[in-house]
């Protein structure tokens, strides 16, 4: 038997106003046909500079298990940004429809998905995905793996014939997940399996605090997901904690649960995990502080400072949740209110970078940074200062150096996921020395910083990425927590209805 495999993932930001193009794919992750076979076997390295192994190592696994051939298609994988352009997505589709067309008779597919991607014009273009993998294939079954922060919609749910989220935040499962999907499918493809899925959707696109899955308050949760999955009639069960950035009417947590042949059992375990995501929905995501407060905090934590550095998460930019990272709110705080802290912090800018490449390191320089991606977030800051160091960097793009008082200031022309101490080291700037450090990002970075951070404060100022600020799109009713709500079931009931996307539908083609 013959199982293809690809990925087309991308977790997308409608907030931010800088598009995501085929050419941001194809320079952070793109393999196909060989290469990507050869990437998710033993021995391969998958998502090289990010995973080793994930999704496809875990079904090219699960296929080496059942002794079937896996087919490879392709896997485009782009750091978080604004929505697809529609070109970038119409071309993507049209390679994975093509290579599924020419990979002769398959039966499955497999489809790596993060289920968070938005496109311009285009609503739920994942199940679109789903759908045209399916007809591509000539009606073979598809299965899919999401990231947590996923939306589902009833023609999502419909679209797959089964659905298995990450069961890990921070994420550290997606080798598990793909092997869990990839014996569905091939079971299922051999008769041996039933897959019937259930699911709820809740009005609540904020809750369970921090969401991380070994901590209070989600942690009973995330242990009786894995309970389940250990009966034996229980394929797969996920929870959705959605990604609070995603421009869709139907837009909140849901719960699917995947049975073999019980959709009465799927059906009362979706239930029962929706009733305990919304026990938790008055549990918010921790207070931030204002870039003054954190500076303050900063400076009275001597000991800490000596002994290793204070991350200071810039948590209204974060990059790796979609943010352009050009923000300079706290960047203008740390220069005017820092003085005798050094501070290493990150802008991205490629109208800066233009103008920097033309000088020579120990160069004095005054220009504006920051604020041009995203200026109705920030505005631009005037720097002065000296010319550092210059880089070309794999992934960043051209990076400039600058010294503007106490402050290190790494100057990208690509986006910068600022999460590993590397960033900072990679241009001779070591964190262990520095007394703060800026990041863009959320969690991942409290895991690579761990040896010396010592102390972490979240800054809230104003951007893409603030909780709240998707409070202003629009929903097909109140959402949790921006509006009271007694009762999730009426609009769960509603938003299961096959046709209840209809009118939201043709307001997005429009
Ligand atoms: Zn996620």
């Amino acid at each position: 038997m013959r199982f293809a495999f690809a990925r087309i993932c991308q977790e997308s930001n409608c907030l931010s106003p800088v598009p995501t193009t085929l050419a941001d794919f194809e320079s952070a992750h793109y393999l196909a046909g060989p290469a990507l076979l050869a990437a998710a076997s033993p021995g391969g390295r998958e998502v090289p500079g990010y995973f080793r192994n994930a999704e496809l190592s875990g079904f090219a696994a699960a296929a080496r298990a059942a002794a079937v051939e896996p087919v490879p298609i392709l896997s485009a994988w782009a750091s978080s940004g604004g929505k697809l352009t529609a070109d970038c997505f119409a071309t993507l589709e049209a390679r994975l429809v093509e290579g599924l067309g020419a990979a002769g008779p398959l039966d499955g597919v497999f489809l790596a998905l993060h289920g968070a991607m938005g496109v311009d014009g285009v609503r739920d273009p994942e199940t679109r995905l789903l759908a045209a993998a399916r007809a591509a294939a000539r009606g073979a079954p598809v299965v899919t793996t999401h990231d947590l922060h996923g939306n589902l919609t009833q023609a999502r749910v419909d679209a797959a014939d089964a659905i298995v989220a990450y069961g890990t935040n921070p994420h550290r499962d997606h080798a598990r997940v793909g092997r869990r999907a990839g014996d569905i499918l091939i079971g299922m493809a051999r008769g041996e399996l039933r897959p019937t899925s259930a699911w709820r959707s809740l009005p609540m696109i904020l809750g369970g605090g921090k969401t991380i899955d070994f901590l209070p308050p989600v942690r009973p949760l995330f242990r009786r997901m894995r309970q389940l999955e250990r009966r034996h009639q229980v394929l797969a069960a996920s929870t959705f904690m959605v990604h609070p950035w995603n421009d869709d009417p139907g837009l909140g947590w849901s719960t699917v649960v995947v049975t073999d042949g019980d959709p009465a059992a799927a059906d009362r375990l979706a239930d029962e995990l929706a009733e305990l995501c919304w026990s938790m929905r008055h549990q918010q995501p921790p207070h931030f502080k204002s870039p003054a407060e954190a500076i303050a905090e900063a400076r009275t934590a001597r000991l800490r400072r000596r002994l290793g550095v204070v991350t200071m998460a810039d948590a209204s930019d974060v990059v790796t949740a979609g943010a352009p990272g050009d923000s300079t709110h706290l960047l203008r705080a740390l220069i005017e209110e820092g003085a005798g802290l050094l501070a290493y912090a990150a802008v991205r800018d490629p109208v800066a970078i233009d103008h920097l490449w033309s000088r020579a390191p120990g160069d004095p320089v005054a220009l504006e940074v920051g604020g041009r991606l995203d200026p109705d977030s920030s505005p631009p800051l005037a720097v002065s200062g000296q010319l550092v160091s210059r880089h070309d960097r794999p992934g960043f793009g051209r990076t400039a150096v600058l010294a503007v008082g106490d402050v290190r200031l790494v100057v990208t022309e690509g986006p910068a996921m600022v999460m590993r101490p590397s960033f900072y080291s990679g241009v001779g700037l070591s964190p262990w020395k520095a007394d703060i450090v800026m990041v863009k990002n959320f969690f991942p970075f409290l895991l690579f910083f761990l040896p010396m951070n010592r102390k972490t404060i979240f800054v809230r100022t104003r951007g893409a990425t603030d909780f709240d600020a998707a409070f202003r799109l629009d929903f097909d009713g109140p959402v949790h927590p921006r509006d009271e709500i007694d009762d999730w079931r009426p609009r769960d009931r509603l938003r299961r209805q096959r046709d209840g996307g209809a009118d939201h539908q043709d307001r997005a083609g429009a």
